[in-house]
């Protein structure tokens, strides 16, 4: 997962980075305000993940809040390499003497951490490919690359961003440019963080990023593998295949699918009630199609799961549930769903037909 620069920059903060001091704002107002208490001139930097925003326009300087305002009603909402603008970062502005390009990453090739660094950063890496220098980040040494003066501090530096490497569990940070300032600073004023999604069990932040889809991120924290889409059809079902499939199935019956949602191999009643819970937490979900292959998790204990998750969720559930189960167990499974007669349930034999139910389902509910 790559994070935006002023997510980088609390993981720099957090561990001993130096970098300017800094707000985010989402409106021409709060960056005028931000500017004002950050006071002198300020820096306006689109956040998206993506580079070269200097060159896109971007990033602006501005020397009074008012500027500020300026700047960010232009910076907000313009579309940088595809992405929209909807934040900027306001920092305080540094005054740079010279910019440096210093980064940490996985060399998967390798099957080692490599250092890169070079003294004439500040420009698009391409721009530097000659100019920088490899070496094994054990052996990283400032010396070998950066004018005698500053060798010290970017050491220093360095030895913090590698603690963000490693304690954040990332494969790539980059620092671009490290800028050595006029009075003698040496200061991150851009950071790219890429963090290992494999690890992100191991810290707080949730799988689906700082900041994201509400329902995704609550989803994670159930450990859910969830996905939400713009359709009206909700989908839940085992196997991430299955799931792929249900999608496309939904689309052919005309309708669209609202989410992805792979409950994965045990199907219980908790997770059924957690997975069920999410995609009917969705406004925009008009019916559930539940797809489930029985295997390990047998038809009938997914049916069981079923009811039990429309008993834990009660009122909240209100929306009409499809049911296609097949494989082991099917027929107790489906008899389990006739005898509970639950007047969300409606139980469909075959993939197709209940795509197609799915799909009318959602149609007239939307236009009730
Ligand atoms: P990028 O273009 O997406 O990499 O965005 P950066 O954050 O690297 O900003 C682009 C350029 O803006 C930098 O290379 C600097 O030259 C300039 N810049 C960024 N912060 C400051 C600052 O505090 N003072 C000055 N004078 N220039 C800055
Ligand atoms: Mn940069």
């Amino acid at each position: 997962m790559d994070l935006l620069e002023h997510e980088a920059r609390d993981l720099f903060e957090r561990h001993g980075v130096p970098v300017p001091r800094g707000v985010v704002a989402a409106t021409p107002e709060s960056a005028r305000e931000a500017a004002s208490v950050l006071g002198g001139t300020v820096v306006v930097k689109a956040q998206v993940k993506t580079g070269g925003r200097g060159k896109a326009g971007g990033v602006k300087l501005a020397s009074t809040p008012d500027e500020a305002f300026a700047r960010a009603s232009a910076i907000l909402g313009m579309d940088i390499k595809g992405h929209t603008v909807r934040e900027v970062l306001v920092t305080e502005a540094s005054e740079i003497a010279e910019e440096y390009y210093l980064s940490f990453l996985l060399d998967r090739a390798g099957r080692t951490f490599m250092a890169m660094a070079s003294a004439t950063g500040g420009v698009e890496i391409e721009e530097m490919a000659d100019s920088i220098t490899r070496m094994p980040a054990s052996s990283f040494d400032a010396a070998a690359v950066f004018p005698p003066e500053v060798a010290a501090e970017v050491n220093a530096v360095a030895s913090a961003l590698w603690k963000v490497f490693v304690a954040e569990d990332a494969t790539l940070v980059e620092v671009n440019p490290l800028a050595r300032t006029k009075d003698g600073r040496v200061v991150a004023l851009d950071g790219k963080v890429t963090l290992d999604d494999n690890a992100s069990f191991r810290h707080s932040r949730p799988a689906g990023g700082f900041e994201g889809d509400p329902l995704e991120v609550r989803a994670a924290a159930k450990g859910l593998n969830y996905v939400k889409l713009d359709g009206t059809v909700g989908v839940i079902g085992n196997g991430a295949g299955l799931v792929m499939s249900t999608l496309d199935v939904v689309a052919l019956a005309g309708a669209a699918p609202a989410n992805f949602l792979d409950i994965g191999g045990g199907a219980s009643a908790r997770v059924m009630a957690d997975g069920l819970d999410v995609v009917l937490s969705d406004p925009s979900v008009r019916s559930v199609f539940v797809n489930v292959f029985g295997g390990i998790t047998a038809c009938d204990a997914v049916a069981d799961g079923i009811v039990q998750a429309l008993g834990i969720l009660g009122d909240r559930a209100g929306k009409p549930l499809v049911v296609r189960l097949d494989g082991n167990n099917a027929a107790a499974g489906h008899r389990i769903l006739d005898e509970a007669r639950h007047p969300l349930i409606t139980v469909a034999q075959t993939m197709d037909d209940a795509a197609s139910r799915a799909a009318a389902l959602a149609s007239t509910t939307e236009e009730s």
